[in-house]
């Protein structure tokens, strides 16, 4: 498990990250999520040791995290790190050789991974010949070498198109199920949706919503109703609860103070025509964010 506790970093005067404590439990995905500027990348950097922490304490499976434990950890870093006149198989043997693996151990993985992520044809090729995604699969690949027992990703998704996006997540779940614990950064709302149990958000350097998603949902009481129909526009917002109607081209969303005024809203509903869909939805995170921050999330 990885615990970070009361964590503060200051560059000089600069306060970068601020008292900021979490976990991420063995077998657990968990997202760092902030405009940029939010702490993120500074936060990983404490985390591996590549930073010192101004104040606060940073452990896996309770012991402090030193170059004894490097072996564990996997590092994807936001800014590309890859050594580009290399092969891509020099470069992963180099990696893997760092991290304490025997060459006929990372030749076998490497060929399995470059499969996995269909980029076999690219094994003997200089990484600088590669597109920006497949050096991207590189450095993920790099990352995940070693089984790390602790797996970082910062920023794993930018500039990968959806389907890239999908086969990343297949392989963090797949190591989530064996049991390392992953956490990644993304400014992306609907990338943590899809696949996180935990998050933080960072605003300047400071958690404003954390835990676990589906708490965070529950404790939000604010639901949407989504629907398809003839329905006076009018009446349902003057329905006691109701704090917005959203009249879309394909249906109306109807924003409501808390669940219990489902009722209220399905009884007008079932006295108007041709309804084909009411459904009662949990908000987005992105919402959730902008009605507790005040300001828009995506950056
Ligand atoms: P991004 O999404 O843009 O990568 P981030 O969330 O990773 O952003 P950090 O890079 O951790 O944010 O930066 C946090 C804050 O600390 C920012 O205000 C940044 O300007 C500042 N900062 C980062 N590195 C340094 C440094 N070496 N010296 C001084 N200030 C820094």
């Amino acid at each position: 498990m990885l615990k970070v506790e009361s964590v503060t970093k200051y560059y000089g005067e600069h306060l970068a990250v601020d008292n900021l404590s979490f976990e991420v439990n063995d077998g657990e995905i968990f997202g760092l999520l902030g405009i940029n500027g939010a702490g993120k990348t500074t936060t990983f950097r404490m985390i591996i040791g590549l930073l010192d922490k101004t104040s606060g304490t940073i452990t896996l499976d309770g012991k402090k995290i030193d170059y004894s434990e490097t072996d564990k950890i996997g590092f994807l870093t936001e800014e590309r790190s890859l050594l580009t006149k290399l092969t891509v198989k020099e470069q992963v043997i180099y990696y893997g050789i760092l991290k304490g693996m025997k060459e006929k151990d990372i030749l076998e993985k490497l060929d399995k991974l470059l499969e996995r992520f269909k980029i076999i044809e690219y094994k003997e090729r200089k990484i600088k010949e590669l597109s920006k995604g497949n050096q991207q699969k590189i450095q993920f690949i790099t990352a995940i070498i070693n089984d790390p027992k602790l797996l970082i990703l910062d920023e794993p998704f930018s500039g990968l198109d959806p389907i890239n996006v999908s086969l990343f997540v297949d392989v963090m779940k797949e190591m989530k199920e064996k049991g390392s614990s992953i956490i990644f950064s993304s400014h992306r709302m609907e990338h943590v949706e899809q696949f996180c149990e935990k998050l933080v958000v960072l605003v300047k350097g400071k958690s404003v919503l954390s835990g676990k998603i589906k708490d965070i949902k529950k404790a939000y009481r604010k639901k949407n109703i989504h629907i398809i129909g003839d329905v006076d526009i009018n009446k349902l917002s003057k329905i006691k609860g109701v704090v917005e109607v959203i009249n879309n081209e394909d249906e109306i969303i109807v924003k409501i103070e808390s669940d219990e005024y489902v009722n209220e809203v399905f009884k007008l509903i079932a006295k108007c025509e041709n309804i084909l869909k009411f459904s009662v939805e949990e908000p987005t995170l992105n919402e959730i964010f902008i009605n507790k921050v005040g300001e828009t999330y995506e950056g």
